[in-house]
């Protein structure tokens, strides 16, 4: 399958699973409601979850025309291994339907077990790295009581993940923000040379602390043209109702265009998929964009 017809027809789908972290990032636009009920403390929910899933592929292609064939479950967080065993059950449930699986982490949680099932049975994972600098991650909240975000580490264990699946695909993902706007993240991009870096500009969601310029953005980019062949970059518009996001409790969430926060469905597992998609607005024609310029996936921020 070529690259375009891959995007044609398979449709991500992103599942935050958890609002839990062990960071705090300033700009972190993972806040919902810190809801007690997260799905993923429920074996039923999930695989209820699941179900209404698998049948999203026909219910947009009846009702938009498009041609999904297949789902690709994105797990993203908070951070998305922080329960281990959790997770372990959700990939496990994604598994038996035959979903193609990634995720994006901020890696401190990854051990010798995970880096194994990731290796296995995952498509991409995607980590999270705005910094290699250690008083600017502490500044950007990437810090657990005195232990700051290792970047190393986060290299030492691509390059295992790599040597268990040398085809599984490596992304980073880099929110710009005023505390990193004039960091140069080259020599760990190298090292990394990931399939895709994905440079975002800080949105706005939830807060404006941080924010920036386009220009700042642009000088980022400018920067580190070198690796412009893997930088797929978007700004704030090009983020707006082009995703499909479900949130811990099983909502539909989409940034909303009047006001910071965001708009939400009710629970999928209550009341299905079908009437849970009408009540958020899909830009489908965004969405086909994505791919048609290259700019195909999800929004992955961990
Ligand atoms: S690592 Fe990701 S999920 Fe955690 S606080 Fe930072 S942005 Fe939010």
């Amino acid at each position: 399958m070529d690259y375009k017809e891959k995007y044609k027809t398979e449709l991500v789908v992103n599942w935050h699973i958890t609002e839990a972290c062990n960071y705090h990032c300033h700009y972190c636009f993972a806040k919902w409601d810190k809801q007690k009920n997260e799905l993923l403390n429920d074996n039923e929910s999930v695989s209820k979850l699941m179900d209404e899933i698998q049948g999203l592929p026909s219910i947009l292609n009846d009702k938009y025309m498009t041609e999904f064939k297949s789902v690709r479950l994105n797990l993203v967080g908070g951070e998305t291994f922080l329960n281990t065993r959790k997770v372990i059950r959700i990939i496990h449930h994604a598994r038996q339907r035959g979903f193609v699986l990634s995720a994006i982490t901020n890696g401190s949680r990854l051990n010798s077990e995970l880096i194994e099932l990731i290796a296995d049975s995952f498509s991409s994972i995607g980590f999270s790295v705005d910094s290699l600098d250690s008083d600017t991650n502490t500044k950007i909240g990437r810090i657990e009581k005195s232990k700051v975000m290792d970047t190393h580490k986060v290299l030492l264990d691509i390059k295992a993940i790599k040597k268990i699946n040398p085809r599984i695909d490596i992304k980073i993902n880099t929110v710009v923000s005023s505390l990193n706007k004039s960091e140069d993240l080259s020599r760990f991009i190298e090292q990394v040379a990931p399939d895709k870096w994905k440079v975002f500009k800080v949105l706005p969601v939830l807060t404006h602390d941080n924010n920036i310029s386009q220009d700042d953005f642009a000088r980022f980019l400018e920067r580190h043209q070198s690796f412009s062949d893997v930088i797929s970059s978007e700004n704030n518009d090009e983020m707006t109702d082009s995703y499909l996001m479900i949130d811990p409790i099983g909502r539909f969430f989409q940034n909303s265009n009047v006001g910071e926060g965001y708009l939400y469905s009710k629970p999928i597992p209550q009341i299905g998929i079908r009437a849970a998609i009408n009540e958020i607005n899909f830009d489908v024609s965004r969405f086909h964009g994505r791919y048609k310029n290259k700019r195909i996936d999800m929004r992955e921020i961990s």
